[in-house]
């Protein structure tokens, strides 16, 4: 007989394995099927963004942020070291614990809430009913409900063949065996500047190529300018309006052409790392008569409410459009079993932070500068440096700022840009007051303890109405 499930949902990334353990939650009989396969050749829950993203990502970063500490930053300090180097062995063994550790934890809250998990590629056909097929062979399952949240997959370019030993996609560029002593990187976006930074602090010549003539178009240019000038004082040589024409790998090495204002040029990596953007994966995910329709980017087609073309058929995360980011995925994961139980679950993209964790940390919330001038609205800016924050100058960590933008007129916070050391966790304050409508007086007349690096946030809402206390208005 059909299994019978309230919720079906196909995907265990954070926009899955959230959704699965919501709708548990809220008392759906649920089913969440992934396919994902780890190193190990083992089913994995936690998609892209636990086996081989967000978390191994920032486990790398972490462990080769202390290296590079030790290796420049102690001695102002007064450490010194004797040889310091690195195992890199050791430093991907430590990553790839971490994962097990956080991939296996899903399991346990999937068996703590009753999510059943069925491991194998997930089909909708019509009537909602899912096909999912493995080893063991074909089984079709019937929903209530279905939520697609089949996250996304890197991006290809032509003529630059990935091949995880010399050319690396995402994943493998998080497996490297040793540093490489000539690192390219195609792609100066969140993944290229992330790992860029990871083997260039242990040691690696990194060379990255940009399509784009703006550096980090996406980030407000006040702070995009003074992170191109730390990331050249760290060693990233960022080229952009630069095209990679082909990579070729001869004799152990990758020989890459790029084109430059119609020059053409060719350079030698010991790897290249291809970081050009991910797209929706949605192979053998859907049969041709399930009727769910795609976008022209090949993204599920969904409105504001995350549902698809078909009734009772939900998309979210990855798949569908918006950022690509593994807290927007969770959010709108849980804001359609909330939708599926008559509430009124809710995304509100122009409160989602992002965050690149490179050093110093980048990260924002709401509007840029350059958005709000291209959209005419009127609005005051305050600006506060690291380097007049005495945490930041006691941690030796003064690089950066903070920059507030508000209405001009009713002062209400537009948007929050912070460049610094834990701008990641100094953000959230300016995310909970832009959630509840706030203003920059809100931020300037909260009081933040002394000394930590939020002060900087202050002053900086301070400086809005040009009374910051510690730097001239
Ligand atoms: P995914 O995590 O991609 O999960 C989708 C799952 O569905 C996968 O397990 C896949 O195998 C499975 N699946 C697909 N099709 C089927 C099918 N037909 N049947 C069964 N299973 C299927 N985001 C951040 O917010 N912060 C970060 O620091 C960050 N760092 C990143 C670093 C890297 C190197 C990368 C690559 C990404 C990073 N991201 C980060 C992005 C983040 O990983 C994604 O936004 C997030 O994982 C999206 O979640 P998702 O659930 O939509 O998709
Ligand atoms: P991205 O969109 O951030 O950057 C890709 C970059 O490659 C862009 O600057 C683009 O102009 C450039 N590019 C595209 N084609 C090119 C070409 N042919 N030659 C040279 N440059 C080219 O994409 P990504 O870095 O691959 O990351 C993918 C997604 O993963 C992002 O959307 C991001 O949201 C997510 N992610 C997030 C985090 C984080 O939140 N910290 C970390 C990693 C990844």
């Amino acid at each position: 007989m059909t299994e019978k499930y309230d919720v079906i949902v196909i995907g265990g990334g954070p926009a899955g394995y959230v959704a699965a353990i919501r709708a548990a939650q809220m008392g759906f009989n649920t089913l969440c099927i992934d396919r994902f396969k780890n190193k190990q050749d083992q089913y994995a829950l936690g998609g892209t963004c636990l086996n081989i993203g967000c978390i191994p990502s920032k486990a790398l970063l972490d462990s080769s942020k202390h290296y590079a500490h030790m290796t420049q930053h102690y001695d102002v300090h007064g450490i010194a070291f004797d040889n310091p180097s690195i195992d890199v062995a050791t430093m991907i063994g430590r990553k790839d614990k971490i994962v097990k550790q956080l991939t296996g934890g899903i399991a346990q809250l999937f068996k703590a809430n009753k999510v059943k998990y069925k491991a194998g590629s997930g089909k909708l056909l019509q009537d909602r009913q899912v096909e999912i097929s493995n080893e063991e062979g074909t089984e079709v399952v019937q929903g209530e409900h279905i939520i697609l949240a089949s996250g996304s997959v890197p991006v290809n370019i032509p003529n630059v063949e990935v091949d995880n030993q010399y050319i690396l996609d995402n994943a493998g560029g998080l497996n490297v065996d040793q540093v490489p002593e000539k690192l390219g990187v195609i792609g100066a976006g969140v993944i290229g500047l992330e790992l860029g930074s990871v083997w260039g602090r242990l040691g690696a010549e990194v060379t990255v190529f940009e399509a784009m003539d703006t550096f980090l178009a996406a980030c407000d240019q006040t702070i995009a300018k003074m992170a191109a000038r730390e990331f050249k004082k760290q060693g990233l040589d960022i080229h952009l309006s630069t095209f990679v024409k082909s990579a070729t790998v001869k004799d152990g090495k990758v020989e890459v052409v790029y084109e430059k204002g119609g020059e053409k040029t060719t350079a030698t990596f010991d790897k290249l790392l291809v970081a050009v953007g991910r797209k929706a994966e949605t192979s053998g995910l859907l049969s041709e008569d399930c009727g769910v329709k795609l976008t022209d980017r090949g993204q599920i087609e969904v409105n504001d409410d995350c549902q698809t073309s078909v009734p009772n058929v939900w998309a979210v995360g990855d798949a569908v459009r918006g950022p690509m980011l593994a807290h927007k995925a969770s959010e709108e994961g849980s804001a359609v079993v909330e939708r599926i139980a008559g509430q009124h679950g809710h995304v509100d993209f122009n409160t989602i932070p992002w965050v690149i964790y490179t050093e110093p940390e980048i990260a924002w919330v709401g509007k840029t500068e350059e958005q709000l001038k291209e959209a005419g609205v009127e609005y005051k800016v305050g600006t506060f440096p690291m380097a007049a924050n005495g945490r930041a100058l006691a941690m030796n960590e003064s690089t950066g700022m903070v920059k507030i933008l508000a209405d001009k007129e009713t002062d209400e916070l537009l948007g929050a840009h912070i460049y610094s050391a834990n701008a990641s966790e100094m953000l959230s304050e300016c995310v909970v007051a832009m959630e509840f409508k706030g203003c920059a007086e809100d931020l300037a007349r909260i009081v933040h303890a002394h000394p930590t690096l939020s002060e900087a946030v202050f002053e900086a809402a301070m400086n809005v109405d040009k009374r910051a206390i510690h730097k001239a208005n």
